[in-house]
């Protein structure tokens, strides 16, 4: 394909485009890569990345190997609200000047997250798991962290407020690009893909690339859990958004996806079809162990993860569980299963 490494840390997808591989400390996904895109007033990033004094001066050789300098930056576009993409955004925004733009959906929830006293919000996860059949020794250390108002050890620094929404399906305002924003829920409620509707800079075929943030990767399954919006009582479904923003993707027929962690690559529409037989799978198996009545913590314990479930820490059980109630909440959807009357905990059964 026809990306070069461009001395420090950069990488030259051409056509004005390049990518920054940020890291995030201790975790195995290992970067964050951070578009760059040239417009007319300044240079434009996708994400921004893990905020952390190391992964900041990745960003700024890499912008200098790019041939500019994070002062000059016009603007960042958000595609969701997690650190690993929105980490250094304040810090670009103080060095700049420049806007921060989010989704609505994911802006509230940088907001709530801003806002939400942690009593409250720890209270929240309590019930929750509570009611999804937890162990009294995983919801322990949570009901603690509610009753003591704070959770030692976790970072103070709060996520920047974003300046301006990202309006699904409009041209961004970026002179000389044509990028348009593409709301692709799931992953999180906000969470945007960006077509970049320009010929590709090596003519492969298919129309534009996408900058696809977490949405569609080139190996890794992106979690899917519940949004978890303690003051929100609408019964989502994060796993038929998901679904429903994937094909959309598809059938883009783009050339190249750029994604925001591992690598570029072609062929979008393979990857999403091999993502969507992935969740039939886990759909389908999810269904088999409802043949007996189980909540979601009992299905969690059962399903299938990257490693035994003996093995997953506290905290990603938490997530874990929320993966399985996503999966749930489709198949109740489908009508493939239904939650059983009066138990509580409650318990789902296949229909
Ligand atoms: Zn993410
Ligand atoms: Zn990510």
């Amino acid at each position: 394909m026809t990306q070069r490494v461009t001395g420090t840390g950069a990488t030259d997808h051409g056509g004005g485009v390049w990518s920054v591989a940020v890291p995030i400390p201790d975790n195995p996904l290992g970067h964050t890569l951070v578009y760059v895109l040239d417009t007319d007033r300044g240079p434009v990033l996708v994400d921004t990345g893990w905020d952390d004094p190391a992964g900041w001066d990745v960003l700024v050789a890499g912008l200098a190997a790019c041939g500019t300098e994070v002062a000059a930056v016009h603007g960042v576009l958000l595609t969701h609200h997690h650190p690993d993409h929105h980490g250094l955004s304040a810090r670009v925004r103080a060095a700049s000047g420049a806007w921060l733009a989010m989704h609505e959906a994911d802006a509230h929830v940088v907001r709530r997250t801003r806002e939400y006293p942690m009593e409250r919000w720890f209270g929240y996860l309590v019930d929750k798991l509570t009611a999804a059949g937890a162990p009294a020794e995983h919801v322990a250390p949570l009901a603690a962290a509610r009753d003591a108002g704070r959770v030692p050890g976790l970072a103070a620094r709060l996520p920047a407020l974003p300046d301006r929404p990202i309006p699904p399906g409009e041209l961004l305002d970026l002179p000389g690009r044509r990028l348009r924003a593409i709301w692709t829920p799931g992953h999180t409620p906000g969470h945007v893909c960006l077509h970049l509707e320009e010929e590709h800079p090596a003519r492969l075929p298919g129309r534009g690339r996408l900058f696809s943030g977490d949405h569609l990767l080139p190996g890794i399954t992106p979690h899917i859990g519940l949004y978890e919006d303690p003051d929100d009582r609408t019964v989502t479904d994060p796993l038929g958004d998901y679904l429903d923003s994937l094909e959309r993707v598809g059938r883009l027929g783009v050339a190249e996806v750029l994604p925001a962690h591992q690598h570029a690559f072609a062929h979008a529409h393979g990857r999403v079809r091999k993502l969507l037989a992935h969740h039939e799978e886990r759909l389908a198996g999810l269904l088999a162990l409802l043949a007996e009545e189980r909540t979601p913590w009992q299905l969690a314990e059962r399903m299938e993860w990257n490693r035994p479930w003996a093995d997953i820490p506290s905290g990603s059980r938490t997530i874990a569980v929320s993966e399985a109630e996503a999966h749930l909440r489709r198949l109740v959807k489908q009508g493939r299963a239904q939650a059983v009357p009066g138990s509580d905990p409650v318990a789902y059964v296949a229909v």
